[in-house]
């Protein structure tokens, strides 16, 4: 039961999108900071560009049936082609647009994405080859990159154990702009891989890390749902931390996760878990966490 279960969960992602009309998943442009625009696709996945006098970066590449909107929205921004295209993480909502979006340019992204693109994955009976070696990372770095690029020294940061093991958050201190990756799904229960180095316990302490490091003003983007502010992602955490209580709570009292989902433990939540974890996979993921 276990494996079938492991098996599911790997699988969602292609279950929950295989029945998309890819064609017509459209792009909504938001200019969130000086030069940094939101590109979200779909009202599902959130890439950025950044445009200035050094050229044009791309921060995640969102799916591989979406690069030809993804494109044509770029070129409605600007001209010049994509120089970088950076990787928040690896998984193919990510990266899947970085054959067609990258591979004149130059990739980055940290050691645990390469090693991952780079290597066929097998999951039970299902076999995702590794990508294209242009579509695959051509710097890779483990802790930090500070990248002086369009007039500011953009922060490549690591932070480990979150949402995956080789997530990274790209600051731009002059746009006053944070880019999170699937470190935060606003408004939704996150996804936390736990297969692939995700951590739930980790994931909130990332974003801690974030509330105490980086200043008030800024615009954050995260790899899902809406656009937040430091306040926001302040009562985002809160909230998370509350549902781990709950749950923590409710073993320490020795209910099972079937007895939590049942009992509706997270139903205060409930909206939070409409668009991809539903309230029973954000039980799953921390019931084997305390
Ligand atoms: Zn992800």
């Amino acid at each position: 039961m276990k494996k079938i279960s492991l098996f599911l969960l790997l699988l969602i992602p292609a279950i929950a999108f295989a029945q998309r009309d890819w064609s017509a998943m459209k792009i909504t442009t938001t200019e969130v900071g000086p030069g940094v625009y939101r590109l979200f696709v779909g009202e599902s996945v959130s890439t950025v560009l950044f445009v200035g006098e050094d050229g044009v970066m791309l921060i995640d590449a969102a799916y591989e049936q979406t690069a030809p909107q993804l494109k044509a929205a770029i070129e409605a921004i600007t001209s010049h082609p994509v120089k970088y295209l950076v990787n928040t993480h690896h998984h193919g909502d990510h990266v899947g647009g970085n054959y067609n979006m990258g591979k004149d340019a130059t990739i980055i992204a940290h050691h645990f994405v390469k090693d991952f693109v780079s290597r066929e994955q097998r999951a039970g009976e299902r076999v995702t080859p590794a990508l294209p070696k242009e579509a695959r990372p051509d710097i890779s770095f483990s802790d930090e990159l500070k990248f002086d690029f369009n007039g500011q020294v953009l922060q490549m940061l690591h932070l480990p154990k979150g949402h995956t093991g080789g997530d990274i958050i790209i600051y731009f201190p002059e746009s006053k702009v944070l880019k999170m990756g699937d470190l935060l799904f606003a408004d939704n229960f996150p996804f936390v891989d736990v297969n692939n180095g995700g951590d739930p316990m980790g994931y909130v302490r990332n974003q801690q890390f974030i509330l105490e490091n980086y200043p008030e003003d800024l615009t954050i983007v995260g790899g899902h749902g809406p656009v937040y502010t430091m306040a926001q992602l302040r009562e985002y955490n809160k909230t998370l931390v509350q549902t781990l209580e709950v749950v923590r709570k409710a073993k320490e009292a020795g209910m099972t996760a079937e007895q939590m989902k049942a009992n509706r433990i997270l139903k205060e939540w409930e909206e939070w878990g409409k668009f991809f974890i539903t309230e029973d996979r954000w039980i799953d993921t921390l019931f084997p966490v305390f």
